[in-house]
């Protein structure tokens, strides 16, 4: 089935208020899960709404929370997230870096305690629609699934990174993903019959390479770093920065609360160099990059970003597809908290 947009983030955001969460919250987070699976991230979208309840239910993400200010350098701050919605807590750290650095040029803001940050790109996007270059570095505390290069047991959380760029009079520059071979939602999504795993994703326990989702559901293994020892290391990088640094805490053999760090660093490229080669340079190196002969006749080469703005089109325009299993967790999940029969329509 298909859904609207409108109809869907209805439906979500309904199920939140009830859930307890104020109004603007309930958008804020509709909003950031309808968001991931506008740009193609199914994984990262209403398919969570059931988990963000529970966790809503059980203490693990608290509801009305925003940014405290743990300490201020002008350039370099450090906030906590009180361990509320990422969509919300995330986005007042991403606001608030991007006005220091509209001001100083440069900021780096540390965000500790966040709630799930979803589809980190989105943080890229919003310091993009401010003219900024930026960077974000992300941990999970209390999600340990990865083996670091050489080993078979689980260290390192998905850890994603993010980058956004901007391109004068053409569409910006977003790299975003997991520094694991495939996201965790993917193999959830391939362990309930959807898209197979690519080959080699996964490690057993005895170390023979996998692409079976029971390897990590049912045998105790782990997903891989993406790029062997180079992904394996800027995951650790990923641990140390956003979970370290920032003092949101790094995965770790003891029982841990959830919890996404993020490091973000904003430039504004209005302070490097002469603005004229800047936007040439930018230009005519995007522009050289896109005139890549194919690898493949017929084939194209994209840039990070274009797959999740083509998507976005088509869904904006079609509607979202939602399978049948997630439309029910989304009607169970709304019924659980008392939402109204009304809101509940494909
Ligand atoms: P992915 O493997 O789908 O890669 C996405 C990136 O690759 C995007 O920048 C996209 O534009 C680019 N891309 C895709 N196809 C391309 C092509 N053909 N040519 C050029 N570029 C291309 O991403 P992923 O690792 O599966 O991560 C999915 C999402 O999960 C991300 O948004 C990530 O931030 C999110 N995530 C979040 C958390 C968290 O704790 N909040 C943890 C892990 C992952």
């Amino acid at each position: 089935m298909k859904i609207s947009v409108s109809r869907l983030g209805a439906l979500v955001e309904a199920t939140f208020e009830a859930a307890g969460c104020g109004g603007e919250e309930s958008r804020a987070v509709a909003a950031g899960l309808v968001d991931a699976n506008l740009t193609g991230h199914d994984s990262h979208g209403v398919a969570r709404v059931p988990r963000y309840i529970g966790w809503l239910q059980s203490g693990e993400v608290e509801a009305g929370r925003t940014i405290d200010v743990v300490s201020d350098h002008g350039s370099l701050a450090v906030v906590d997230g009180n361990y509320g919605f990422g969509a919300t807590v995330g986005r007042e750290a991403v606001a608030f870096g991007i006005e220091k650095a509209r001001d100083l040029g440069v900021a780096i803001v540390a965000l500790r305690h966040a709630g799930h940050l979803g589809r980190i790109g989105q943080w890229a996007e919003m310091a993009l629609s401010s003219g900024l270059v930026s960077l974000h570095i992300v941990n999970v505390a209390g999600s340990t699934l990865v083996a670091p290069f050489g080993g078979v047991e689980r260290r390192f959380s998905t850890a994603p990174i993010a980058f956004g760029f901007p391109v004068p009079d053409a569409p910006p520059i977003v790299l975003d993903f997991a520094t694991s071979a495939v996201a965790e939602g993917k193999v959830l999504v391939a362990a309930n019959g959807g898209k197979p795993l690519p080959p080699a994703t996964l490690i057993e326990a005895d170390g023979e390479l996998s692409a079976d989702p029971d390897t990590l559901y049912g045998r105790g293994g782990a997903i891989r770093a993406m790029g062997d020892h180079k992904g394996s290391g800027l995951a650790l990088m990923c641990e140390l920065l956003a979970g370290a640094l920032t003092g949101s805490g790094c995965s770790g053999p003891a029982p841990q609360r959830f919890a996404n760090g993020m490091v973000s660093i904003y430039m504004s490229p209005e302070m490097f160099g002469s603005q004229a080669s800047l936007a040439r340079d930018t230009r005519d190196f995007v522009d050289w990059m896109r005139a890549t002969r194919p690898a493949v006749e017929g084939g194209q080469v994209l840039l990070p970003g274009d797959p999740e703005r083509t998507i976005r089109a088509e869904r904006e325009r079609d509607g979202i597809p939602l399978s049948a299993d997630i439309w029910s967790s989304l009607v169970e999940a709304a019924k659980l908290v008392g939402v109204d029969p009304a809101h509940i329509q494909p």
